[in-house]
């Protein structure tokens, strides 16, 4: 979303808009995968006013990320809900400081500000490093590949699987016991 700076009035105004997400998908990829996918747009939601030549940009995005988890491989959907609060100041000139502690802090140039960096930067702050469907998520079976969110298989457990630590465990028990 391009922002004429003109257009940015001193008294606050409430703006809404959609800003497309495919470009970020090319950030997303990790050479043949991609652990993330923008399909929907972002929905935002926020109020714009200008202090001098300084432009300040307070709000919310919203929108809905695909992930592909790390260990079953399935696609889920992910809410990313993030607040964000800008102040932009012109590009060699010296912030006023008035932004609250909380804003942070980028420049523009020209007459036209451009928040789409700036959004995507924020989903990608929000975006977990590993994608998982659920914390509890089961994976596959590294035997026969079958997810074992869904079913079970009869693979034996092989030396390195959690399931035969237990009994391993049970055994030790066993013969203090
Ligand atoms: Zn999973
Ligand atoms: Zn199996």
């Amino acid at each position: 979303m391009k922002i004429r700076v003109r257009d940015v009035g001193e008294i606050p105004e409430e703006v809404e808009f959609e800003q497309d997400t495919s470009e970020l998908n090319p950030r997303l990829e990790k050479g043949t995968s991609r652990d993330y996918e923008c399909r929907v747009p972002a929905r935002v939601g926020m109020t714009q006013y200008r202090t001098g030549r300084d432009l300040f940009f307070d709000g919310d995005l919203e929108t809905t990320i695909v992930g592909r988890c790390a260990r079953c491989l399935e696609e889920y959907e992910l809410p990313v809900s993030t607040p964000f609060r800008y102040l932009l100041a012109p590009r060699g000139d010296q912030v006023a400081g008035s932004a609250g502690e909380d804003a942070e802090i980028s420049v523009y140039e020209g007459e036209e500000v451009d928040l789409a960096p700036l959004i995507f930067e924020r989903i990608l702050l929000s975006l977990p490093t590993t994608p998982l469907c659920n914390e509890q998520c089961r994976g596959l079976c590294p035997r026969c590949g079958i997810n074992l969110n869904e079913s079970e298989c009869n693979c034996p457990a092989s030396e390195g699987d959690p399931r035969m630590a237990i009994f391993r465990t049970l055994r030790v028990d066993r013969i203090d016991g």
